[in-house]
């Protein structure tokens, strides 16, 4: 049986003398979607942070198979983990072209990042219109897509997002979750998903977790998540 994209082991995370995750399991399926849902502090943000070293951990971590948990976050990026971060992290001085840049700075393979200029306008065609714009001129969707856009730069076999929709317009909101699907279908990138948006993120997912104060109370297909009565009265309202 070949590895999952990203295995996790009991997991526990900290923050100083606070901790945060007690001990949870979750695979993402090499090419899948999987989904970590969950109220205001459950700990969803800390989990994806826990991904790439950027808090302190114990738990064992595995990307296709070999253990990450303990690398420093440079070298978990150099073996393919993208994090677009919550508040979507672009650096708002620098120009679209130049965001998308600094994306594949691991990269040493010039030419085909040239062409992954064009990739990612080809997902997204209103960064192309706007690449010689400050980021910080962007609206907020566009800001959301040079984010995605600078992580996918890197290649990745494991991308992490953390709330895509956040202060999104619906209309917005739906093109991006479209693109994410796609961009899964056309290049295989595998996703972990943290959303609050319970339905939307669910309709995208293979697989679901449900967080509550950093532990995992329900898991399964993000189908039969979606028909469990605890998770429609609390998450989808119906
Ligand atoms: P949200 O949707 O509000 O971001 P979340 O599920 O992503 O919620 P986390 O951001 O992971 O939750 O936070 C989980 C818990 O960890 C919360 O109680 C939060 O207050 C705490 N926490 C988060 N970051 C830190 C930090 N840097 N230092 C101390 N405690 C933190």
């Amino acid at each position: 049986m070949t590895s999952p994209m990203l295995q996790v082991r009991g997991l526990h995370a900290q923050y100083g003398p606070t901790r945060v995750l007690h001990g949870i399991d979750f695979d993402v399926k090499t090419g899948g979607i999987t989904t970590i849902l969950g109220a205001n502090g459950a700990g969803k943000t800390t989990t994806l942070r826990a991904m790439c070293g950027m808090v302190r951990t114990q738990g064992e971590v595995s990307l296709a198979g070999e253990r990450i948990d303990g690398k420093a976050t440079e070298s978990i990026v150099r073996m393919g983990v993208a994090h677009v971060p919550d508040g979507r992290g672009t650096f708002m001085h620098l120009t679209v072209e130049e965001n998308l840049r600094l994306g594949a700075y691991t990269r040493s393979d010039k030419d085909a990042v040239q062409a992954d200029f064009e990739r990612m306008y080809g997902w997204f065609p209103r960064l192309r219109e706007r690449r010689k714009q400050q980021a910080g001129t962007l609206s907020g969707g566009e800001q959301q897509m040079l984010a995605v856009s600078r992580a996918l730069m890197l290649r990745p076999r494991l991308l992490l997002l953390d709330e895509p929709s956040f202060g999104l317009a619906p209309r917005i909101v739906a093109e991006l979750f479209e693109i994410f699907g796609e961009i899964r279908a056309k290049e295989g990138t595998s996703m972990l998903l943290v959303e609050q948006n319970a339905a939307l993120a669910l309709k995208l997912a293979d697989d679901a977790y449900l967080l509550e104060t950093g532990k995992v109370v329900i898991s399964g297909s993000a189908e039969s998540i979606r028909n469990d009565e605890a998770v429609r009265r609390s998450y989808l309202g119906y």
